[in-house]
């Protein structure tokens, strides 16, 4: 027998900004679909519309876009399946609901927010599990009609059975839970709007899912809707639950952890590759992979065995580490190209007009570049109006032997471009640099003054660019050019 074609999905509630932990179960779906010929579908589930917005969603696909991860059916796309927005299949879910209530597998439930409350408070005081026992379970059509004329609209509540309810997880083995624990749950709200559970089951039913592979926090919702598959009469997928990623505490990653959206880690600079990386690294689902693979290689070292049970524990720090390393790689001219957004988010849109010296500017720091956000930082080292002398600085500038230095660089400079706008015929530099001139220069310095390696060096660090570290002198002369040079220097020799 062959066996059936592949078919998973990502189904996100545009709630919110895409998660890490969201973005990593879409990247572990689409790896699975692609590494073996399946279908990766997007479904979006929209049902809660309090808190579902457009912007959220437009952000949801953006950012999948960004991290590189396609779908084959979805939004934007259609597909045989679809609609693949929730809002748009509620007759769909009305027809099950139906189908559920003629099998008398479903009942109307008329208690109100406060009854349910009083529960489940009463269930806590004597130490039991919260769950709805059952009041609406046997109600008469009569008792039925009074509640409903006294003007409450019913949800609509899945009869569940007691007993196990088992099923095998392809990533945690054997699982089972009890239905007693669970209790009748909402399939319908009086709104009409079908529950989490019961749209998705109808979804991935309809949708001809092969495989759920998702967040191992949905395990309990698995064995509902196990329950809800088999009372419509259909097979239920194969299940996948995959670790959380987790803070170094060990805690679900949240907000109070930093950043956990893929939006804050695009807009502070981390490049798409990495984070795709980093993600499909995290918690050891790769064996042996340190470095950056294409998209095509993840596909191909991804297996949905090896994916972690263990806890993926959030390492910031080295997620900076690979971008560092990824962007330390990148060819000059295109990471020019990645740089634009944050050059002009730095409020330096008038160098988007002067490539030749964006891109000097790029090689210059791109090995100091942790983030592509830090540019903003480097690009206010090469404006004179915004380069600012630091504290450390100041302190080295300030020292004898340090002024000294900068003095005999300054008159130097001086020098240089009085004799080259001399008359003698030639154009004047017009305030050209290059690393000859940059080595005479220093050279001289150190004939003067005697001084060598870091004493001859940092003050003239310190003055140039106002700080300590940063990229190579030489490169950093033939962007400023004699002028600012000089107008840096005066101002380091004014401290
Ligand atoms: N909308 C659900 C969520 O975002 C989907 C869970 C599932 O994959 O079934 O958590």
């Amino acid at each position: 027998m062959t066996s059936p074609k592949i078919r998973v999905r990502f189904a996100p509630s545009p709630t919110g900004e895409l998660h890490v932990g969201n973005a990593r179960t879409a990247l572990f779906n689409w790896l699975f679909a692609r590494g073996s010929g399946g279908a990766f579908i997007l479904r979006i589930e929209d049902t809660d519309q309090a808190r579902t917005t457009p912007a959220f969603e437009e952000n949801l696909l953006d950012d999948l876009h960004w991290l590189g991860i396609d779908w084959d059916e979805g939004p934007g796309i259609g597909g045989a399946w679809g609609p693949y927005r929730q809002s748009e299949r509620l007759a769909l879910y009305q027809d099950c609901l139906q189908k559920l209530i003629l099998s008398d597998r479903v009942y109307p439930c008329y208690c109100t927010e406060a009854e349910l409350e009083a529960e489940r408070t009463d269930l806590v005081v004597r130490r039991m599990m919260p769950r709805y026992m059952g009041k609406c379970r046997c109600l008469t059509e009569s008792e039925r009609r009074r509640l409903g004329a006294e003007g409450r609209v019913p949800v609509w509540r899945f009869r569940v059975e007691e007993g196990p309810i088992r099923f095998d997880d392809l990533i945690r083995g054997s699982m089972a839970f009890q239905g007693e624990a669970i209790g009748d749950f909402v399939i319908v709200r009086s709104s009409g709007m079908p529950s989490y559970n019961f749209a998705v089951v109808i979804d991935d039913h309809f949708m001809e899912i092969s495989h759920v592979i998702r967040g191992e926090d949905h395990l309990s919702n698995t064995a509902t809707q196990i329950l809800l598959f088999r009372a419509l009469g259909w097979e239920p997928p194969l299940f996948a639950h995959h670790a959380l990623i987790t803070g170094d505490d060990h805690a679900k990653l949240s907000k109070r952890h930093g950043a956990v959206s893929v939006r804050e880690f695009r807009w502070r600079g981390i490049l798409p590759e990495v984070l795709l990386n980093y993600l499909a690294l995290l918690g050891g689902s790769f064996s042996g992979v340190q470095e950056i693979r294409t998209a095509h290689e993840l596909c191909r070292l991804f297996s949905l065995n090896r994916t972690g049970r263990g806890g993926a524990v959030f390492d910031e720090e080295k997620l900076l580490w690979l971008n560092r390393a990824y962007i330390r790689r990148y060819e000059t001219e295109n990471l020019a190209d990645k740089l634009i957004p944050f050059v002009r988010a730095a409020g330096y849109d008038a160098l988007l007009r002067e490539r030749n010296r964006l891109e000097g500017i790029v090689a210059a720091v791109q090995d100091n570049l942790m983030t592509l956000a830090d540019i903003g930082g480097f690009l206010d080292l090469f404006a004179d109006e915004r380069y600012r002398i630091g504290e450390d600085a100041a302190a080295i500038i300030l020292g004898a032997e340090a002024r000294k230095a900068l003095q005999i660089l300054r008159d130097e400079l001086f020098l240089l471009t009085r004799n080259c706008s001399g008359d003698s015929g030639t154009a004047p530099l017009e305030g050209a640099m290059n690393q000859t001139i940059f080595r005479n220069l220093v050279h001289a310095v150190s004939e003067k003054t005697g001084l060598r390696g870091k004493k001859l060096y940092m003050p003239i660090r310190a003055a140039v660019t106002g700080r300590l570290h940063g990229p190579e002198l030489d490169r950093v002369f033939a962007l400023l050019g004699t002028d600012s040079l000089l107008k840096r220097l005066e101002r380091a020799l004014a401290l």
